[in-house]
């Protein structure tokens, strides 16, 4: 059957690209890796090869590379679909070096899809953002939600990007694409071999709490207190990222089982909101341990609150998330406390 042939994931050996590899593989999927390990270790490989007992293939190119890339493409004629994932990703930097996040995360796509052209392969799923919302009007927001004025480069790529899939499958009638609008992943895999590794300052909420629970950093500074929100703190739906990971399988499946050309997007995320001060006091509940933190001013460009309407992914995709919170902010605990990536 055609759904169960090499996927090729780009940037697989990321944090959301590693636990999509696992779920890919017990779905019955073989996915090919493509990833220049700029934001990535070379040694989650061996540990996604050792939580699934199966050998990965992987190519150390970077997407931008037209011709490695292709090159890729050719050792493989059985690629049946692509999950573009390596992007740029920091927000902070990518106000500070905006050509480096125009050059990369575009280029990249363009390529893919040149390449995907080229060897007649159908089926694309791209990782986007709920960024492309900015601060919505309404919330929950739904994917007819309008698309907002990005407020950094980061995000303006994550809308250009829609817009260049969105173009290509109007031109070229026979691509299936699924835009996967991600909210906030949190979590690690449960078994702790995998998990989010941040370079340098954690600029994410999660790993920043993980960090200073661990001793890494002194204090989590909470970035405002006086929004007008539950307890005034931003709120965000955060997700398990195995359940992100699954909802890129289901996505593969539906654009698999699509005769029309399509581009559609989902919100990926639970359908629910909590706050900052929601979190780190879960996170202390949960791991039964006190965090250091204080109240700080806020955070330039922070929306205030934004959280995901999820019908539509569980009615086409057959996908809703699964995992709570609680059970996220144990694992992401697990992952650091266990200290396993530090010392490879
Ligand atoms: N946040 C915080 N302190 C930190 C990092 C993040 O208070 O050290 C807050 C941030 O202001 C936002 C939420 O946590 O309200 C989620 O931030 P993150 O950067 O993880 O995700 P995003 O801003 O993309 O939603």
């Amino acid at each position: 059957m055609s759904s169960k042939k090499e996927i090729l994931v780009t940037g697989g050996a990321g944090y959301i690209g590693s636990h999509t590899v696992v779920e890919l593989i017990e779905a019955g999927y073989t996915p090919i890796i493509l990833d220049d390990f700029r934001n990535s270790q070379k040694w989650i490989i061996d540990r996604i090869e050792d939580l699934t007992g199966n050998s990965i293939q992987v190519h150390e190119v970077d997407c931008c590379d037209e011709v490695a890339v292709e090159e890729v493409f050719n050792l493989y004629p059985n690629i049946s679909g692509v999950i573009h994932f390596a992007a740029d990703k920091a927000v902070g930097e990518s106000v500070q070096n905006p050509l480096k996040y125009y050059s990369n995360n575009l280029s990249s796509l363009t390529v893919i899809l040149k390449a995907m052209d080229n060897h007649d392969i159908k089926t694309l799923v791209f990782s986007s953002s709920c960024t492309v919302y900015g601060e919505p009007e309404k919330i929950p927001v739904t994917e007819s939600t309008p698309i907002k004025e990005a407020t950094s480069p980061y995000g303006d790529t994550k809308i250009i990007s829609e817009r260049i899939i969105k173009a290509e499958v109007d031109a070229n009638k026979s691509l299936n694409a699924i835009l996967l609008r991600y909210f906030n992943p949190i979590g690690a895999h449960p078994s702790g071999k995998i998990g989010e590794l941040p370079q340098g300052i954690p600029n994410n909420l999660v790993p920043y709490i993980t960090q200073t629970a661990k001793g890494i950093r002194e204090e989590l500074t909470v970035f405002g207190n006086d929004y007008d929100t539950v307890d005034g703190t931003n709120v965000r739906d955060y997700i398990h990222v195995v359940d992100l990971a699954k909802a890129h399988v289901a996505a593969l499946d539906y654009a698999n089982n699509q005769n029309e050309y399509s581009c559609e997007a989902f919100n990926i995320g639970t359908g629910k909101g909590s706050s900052v001060l929601e979190i780190v006091h879960a996170f202390e509940k949960v791991n039964n341990l006190k965090l250091n933190y204080k109240i700080g001013p806020r955070r330039s460009g922070d929306v205030v609150a934004i959280y995901a309407e999820v019908d539509k992914a569980k009615k086409a995709l057959n996908w809703s998330s699964e995992l709570d919170i609680d059970t996220a902010l144990k694992d992401s605990w697990n992952w650091e406390s266990n200290g396993i990536h530090n010392e490879d």
